[in-house]
């Protein structure tokens, strides 16, 4: 069988290699000739929108996924009517707009910070008059770790952070005190089974994930699958969703979704006994999922701009690399670690001597 993705990037070489045991074949769209998927996939190098390419994967491909969500909607619109394209559109139209995200919850009755919607300077006025101080405003559409976002203090932020963010729609929402930032890996079945995967605390920097940490018995669990479980209902969906929560005082508050394998799921290759990237192709190819039970206790380190020495890295107990295959850039997700050890000390241990090894402004 062959799987289409839409994107190139790390979620697509993973979800490859995750499907080549499982006598898989992948096609990756993109527009970037040799991405970091194209060594364990067939490349189509061509625009999201080019329409030929579309045809071609719609052809060739058994199942159409994607691993980024701002995909152009229309391709995919184009693609569901020739192939069976999974998750479902629509969960893909309702994560691309932060507004339509938030007022998916609200429905869901899944709590959020307050939030309003800003298509002007006068409807920021009045929606920061209403949130209160500290806020963050957030474009709408095309944000991503982080970018497209500012916090606002005080009333003078608000006219240099609209300009900043380009005056394009966007939301503005209460800074949540939280105590710490969690997420939760689901997927659900072609049969509508659903799984879990244990809670994860992730560590952000500069919008970006540096840290997760998989927990056992988190008192959140129940919670946080629950609202997980009305999202993958509402939505009929089928695949990996990402729910990512920020727990204020025993309280769960949700910030958003990716309708996709996550990136504080990559600590599943190793550390559950079936990964994030093989249960979401199970669950759109219509298989059984596979268990989500965690094995002993895992952490997982984002490799960003810079990669240590290998070799220091290899020599810490419990570590299993992964490196993209991307140039080295500021900013860059270049690869990741996951550090897998039976027992919590031994995990703490393992994780303060790589941390130890990133460059200074990169240890958490
Ligand atoms: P997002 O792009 O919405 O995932 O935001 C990136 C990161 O910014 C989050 O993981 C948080 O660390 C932080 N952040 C975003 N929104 C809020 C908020 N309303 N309150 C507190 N922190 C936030």
């Amino acid at each position: 069988m062959i799987v289409g993705v839409l994107g190139d990037g790390q979620l697509a070489r993973m979800l490859a290699l995750a499907g080549h045991p499982l006598g898989l074949q992948f096609i990756v769209l993109s527009p970037v000739p040799n991405s970091c998927a194209a060594s364990v996939a067939e490349q189509i190098c061509a625009r999201f929108d080019d329409e030929a390419a579309l045809r071609l994967i719609a052809q060739r491909a058994d199942v159409v996924t994607w691993e980024f969500e701002n995909v152009p909607a229309r391709a995919v619109q184009y693609l569901s009517q020739h192939v069976p394209v999974l998750p479902p559109p629509a969960a893909l139209a309702a994560s691309q707009d932060r507004l339509s995200e938030k007022r998916l919850f609200r429905d869901l009755d899944i709590p959020t910070a307050a939030f309003a919607p800003v298509e002007s300077l006068t409807d920021l006025e009045t929606a920061a008059a209403t949130i209160g101080w500290p806020a963050v405003l957030k474009m709408r559409m095309h944000g991503y770790d982080g970018k497209g976002q500012a916090t606002l203090r005080r009333s003078e932020d608000l006219r240099p952070a609209w300009a900043a963010l380009g005056g394009v729609p966007a939301i503005v929402e209460a800074l949540v005190p939280f105590e710490r930032e969690v997420s939760v890996i689901a997927v659900r079945a072609r049969n509508g089974d659903m799984a879990f995967y244990p809670l994860v605390t992730n560590t952000h920097r500069d919008g970006i994930l540096r840290v997760s940490i998989s927990g056992q018995n988190d008192p959140l669990q129940a919670q946080a699958n629950e609202y997980a479980r009305r999202l993958l209902e509402r939505l009929d969906y089928v695949g990996i969703l990402a729910l990512e929560l920020f727990a204020v005082q025993g309280e769960l508050l949700a910030n958003e979704f990716a309708p996709r394998v996550h990136n504080s799921g990559h600590w599943t290759i190793e550390g559950a006994e079936t990964s994030q990237f093989e249960n979401h192709l199970r669950a759109i190819l219509g298989f059984p999922l596979g268990s989500t039970a965690a094995i002993g206790h895992s952490a997982m380190v984002n490799l960003i701009g810079d990669v240590p020495d290998p070799g220091q890295m290899l020599s810490v107990p419990g570590v299993h690399l992964h490196l993209y295959g991307k140039e080295r850039r500021p900013g860059r997700k270049l690869g990741h670690v996951t550090l897998r050890e039976m027992g919590q000390p031994g995990l703490h241990a393992s994780l303060q001597r790589l941390l130890a090894l990133l460059p200074s402004a990169e240890a958490t």
